[in-house]
């Protein structure tokens, strides 16, 4: 009997954290790597919500908390979700963990039986089929073309619901694509999902702030309001807020879901952090003020990275229209050969030889479940960006 459950055997370390790790490998060796792999932001958390932290040391808030959040921060959360998303949810409807991941988390365990199917858009970001797979469901990837803009259309989705479709997951400003559902879009997926009162919908709205070319933003309870007591609203600081490491995610829900994924949580890791918790009342009761221009400072990276992308022979890239990754197309170095001979037969061994010869770290398209691609991350300064996409280009001149 080996060590290791099988349920392991189904899942993998988060593929963008597998890069970044060899990329740092790479570095402590002297190889000097440029990583466009990062999932974070590169600004700094504002200082008043680091002060906020410090407060709450000093009051005494070092203790355990309520299992999903202080009575405070969840009312925090619903004055956000009412302020900036017409949503009305009560403390009650309101979770908050570790992370977006962990609600994603929390709330698929505490919902999945053995089976049960979860509807993925393609590409998805790497951690909703893993979790998925975890909890014992099926996901059920529906591939969405670039020529739709890398988004689901409603026959899509008609198509791929059955008698056993637990949850669709939706993700806008989507990671790896950029792909921002219009209020239109979600409306038409919105009305496929009211002939199948069966569904629930998770959407991760975790890029919410991060949109290019003066959008706005819409999430799907808000739009169809007959959609919300079957609605996961799922959002956090990490992106916004540039607060990664402190790892609160919340989000708002139909009551008996939100005490399910409190269950789940009370028995993996309790409350997140009381100081964490504190800080992001800060941050959403806190001056909103540098949100856009760190979207506007996106915006102008994402045009950069753009037109040096464009001008490389065989590759193509639509315009994200929010979140910081470009998903560049690479099919038409499918088949080219490395210096040395070796075949390019996929995005996998693409984003090999982007680290091996242009030493430029990105994420392989397949990890998101749509080939042939690979993903950059803006989340770097200009320069940075510039120097990795002029070696990727003379690398790409170096194929055969
Ligand atoms: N959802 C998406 C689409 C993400 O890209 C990420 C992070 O990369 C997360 C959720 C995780 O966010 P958090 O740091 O709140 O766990």
């Amino acid at each position: 009997m080996g060590l290791i459950a099988p349920r392991l055997d189904v899942i993998k370390p988060s593929p963008s954290m597998a890069v970044t790790a060899r990329a740092i490998e790479m570095r402590s060796a002297g190889i000097d790597v440029v990583s466009l792999s990062a999932g974070e932001p590169d600004f700094p958390t504002p200082p008043h919500i680091v002060e906020a932290a410090y407060a709450a040391m000093r009051r005494g808030e070092t203790r355990y908390t309520a299992v999903d959040g202080t009575a405070a921060l969840k009312q925090a959360v619903a004055d956000k979700f009412r302020r900036e998303n017409s949503l009305d949810y009560k403390p009650s409807q309101i979770s908050v963990a570790g992370g977006a991941k962990q609600i994603i988390y929390n709330a698929l365990l505490a919902t999945l039986a053995p089976g049960d199917e979860v509807v993925v858009p393609a590409p998805y970001w790497v951690s909703y089929t893993d979790i998925v797979l975890l909890g014992e469901g099926k996901p059920v990837v529906v591939a969405c073309a670039e020529a739709d803009g890398f988004k689901l259309r409603p026959q899509a989705l008609r198509q791929a619901i059955t008698g056993r479709t637990k949850w669709l997951l939706l993700n806008t400003p989507s990671n790896p694509t950029g792909a921002v559902y219009s209020c239109d879009e979600l409306a038409g997926l919105a009305e496929v999902l009211l002939d199948h009162p069966h569904v629930h919908v998770l959407t991760d709205d975790i890029y919410e702030h991060i949109l290019f070319d003066g959008r706005t933003f819409h999430t799907i309870a808000g739009v169809e309001p007959r959609l919300k007591d079957r609605t996961l609203t799922v959002n956090g600081v990490s992106k916004a807020y540039a607060m990664t490491g402190w790892r609160i995610g919340y989000a708002g829900g139909p009551e008996p879901l939100i005490r399910a994924m409190a269950t789940v949580q009370s028995q993996s890791t309790s409350n997140p952090s009381s100081i964490s918790q504190a800080a992001t009342i800060a941050a959403l009761e806190g001056p909103q003020d540098f949100l856009r221009p760190r979207a506007l400072e996106f915006q102008v990276r994402r045009d950069r990275a753009l037109e040096l992308l464009r001008a490389i022979p065989g590759l193509t890239c639509r315009t994200p229209e929010g979140a910081f990754y470009l998903y560049p197309n690479c099919s038409a170095l499918i088949g080219r050969r490395r210096p040395d001979g070796t075949p390019i037969g996929s995005d996998d061994d693409f984003s090999l030889f982007l680290l091996d010869q242009a030493r430029v770290a990105v994420v392989q398209g397949s990890a998101y479940g749509l080939s042939p691609h690979f993903r950059i991350s803006i989340a770097t300064s200009m320069d940075l960006i510039e120097k990795a996409i002029g070696r990727i280009a003379e690398a790409v001149e170096a194929l055969r």
